[in-house]
């Protein structure tokens, strides 16, 4: 699998598509990102036969019916084994694709082209595809890895800030359990990141990239190392999960998982203070942490015995140990949880 990552690399796509020998090209995209860029893609591509496929932009677009859908129209398309799938657009728009590239005609080639910080930072490695069923998010799914991911950050201009700060979740917790360098940068750079700054956007999604692709490669099926990417996820998804995916967004729900658990290391003295208010000070501009209830912090633990990382019900937790670093602690004290959900500390 390749991946470029570069300001105007859009424009190596159709290099890259004569280099594959393929005709024939199914673009699928969502509304708003077809409307500010598929004129562009197609000024990129015009040599090519293409299907485009637009999809209705939000998580209820994930859904086997949608996949359905758009198997109808390969088929109608004559879409056959030398056809490329293309990808134009967030988180979203990459997991539906991916999961049609990786099942239709038992797999297409698939090229994907992330437009969020959060899809460039985060699906854009690691192969993982999937819709939502039975009102589970990413139940049915699979691995499948694009043969070339085009990362440009030229993208991000058009962004809304929410999404920006989406991803920027991610961006953190790669450097909080990896890199306390890029924490540190991005922590520095936050308004530059916010007004669009280039040279800041592509320095973070480079590093971000890199540290994922570390991790992932050293644990490609999921088994190991891999669970340390779920640093801020397992109280992060509970929230995510308990506010009915809509008041949160995914980076959002993370920020405020990785200070909670960050809060939950302090108090078991895996870091000191001094590193835990540096957290802190830092997240809690960008989502405001709450004091949640009894009968919240119940349905928060409740959901967080669920995780897929629990052996029985305990529950597991990736926490910080030093700047930059984190491990995977598999019992963590319930009480410890809800004292740092109650958050007198804030
Ligand atoms: P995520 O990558 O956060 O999972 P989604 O696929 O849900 O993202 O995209 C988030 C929202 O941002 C959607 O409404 C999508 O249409 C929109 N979007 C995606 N990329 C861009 C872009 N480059 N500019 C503006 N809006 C975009
Ligand atoms: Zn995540």
């Amino acid at each position: 699998m390749d991946i470029i990552i570069k300001n105007g690399c859009i424009h190596e796509l159709d290099k890259h598509l004569e280099h594959s020998g393929a005709t024939k090209l199914y673009i699928i995209t969502d509304d708003n990102v077809g409307r500010l860029y598929m004129d562009k893609l197609k000024g990129i591509i015009d040599d090519y036969t293409m299907g485009i496929y637009i999809l209705t932009p939000g998580e209820e677009s994930k859904s086997i019916s949608t996949v359905l859908s758009i198997y109808d129209a390969l088929i109608e398309q004559n879409m056959d084994r030398n056809g490329i799938i293309l990808s134009l657009g967030g988180g979203v728009v990459g997991d539906i694709a991916g999961f049609v590239a990786s099942t239709y005609m038992r797999g297409l080639k698939y090229i994907q082209i992330p437009t969020t910080l959060l899809a460039q930072v985060d699906s854009s490695v690691g192969g993982k595809v999937g819709i939502d069923y039975g009102g589970y998010k990413n139940m049915v799914g699979s691995f499948y890895f694009p043969e070339l991911s085009i990362v440009d950050v030229q993208f991000l201009k058009t962004l809304p800030r929410r999404e920006i700060t989406c991803g920027l979740g991610e961006v953190l917790k790669y450097g909080l359990i990896w890199d306390y360098g890029l924490f540190k940068y991005t922590v520095d750079n936050m308004k530059n990141i916010y007004d669009g700054d280039m040279d800041i956007l592509l320095e973070i999604v480079e590093r971000s990239v890199a540290i994922k692709k570390e991790v992932v490669d050293k644990d490609r099926y999921d088994i190991g190392l891999r669970r340390i990417l779920n640093f801020g996820h397992t109280i992060g998804h509970s929230i995510e999960a308990c506010y009915g995916f809509t008041h949160y967004n995914h980076g959002e729900a993370v920020i405020l998982g990785m200070i909670y658990e960050s809060n939950i290391a302090y108090q078991m003295n895996l870091i000191d203070e001094g590193y835990f208010e540096e957290i802190y000070e830092r997240l809690k501009g960008l989502v405001e942490p709450i004091k949640f209830d009894k009968d919240d912090i119940e349905k928060l633990i409740h959901r967080m015995k669920m995780d897929k990382k629990n052996i029985k019900d305990r529950i597991a937790l990736v926490l910080p140990v030093s700047r930059g670093k984190v491990k995977l602690f598999m019992d963590v004290n319930e009480w410890l949880i809800a004292k740092s959900l109650e958050g007198e500390w804030i």
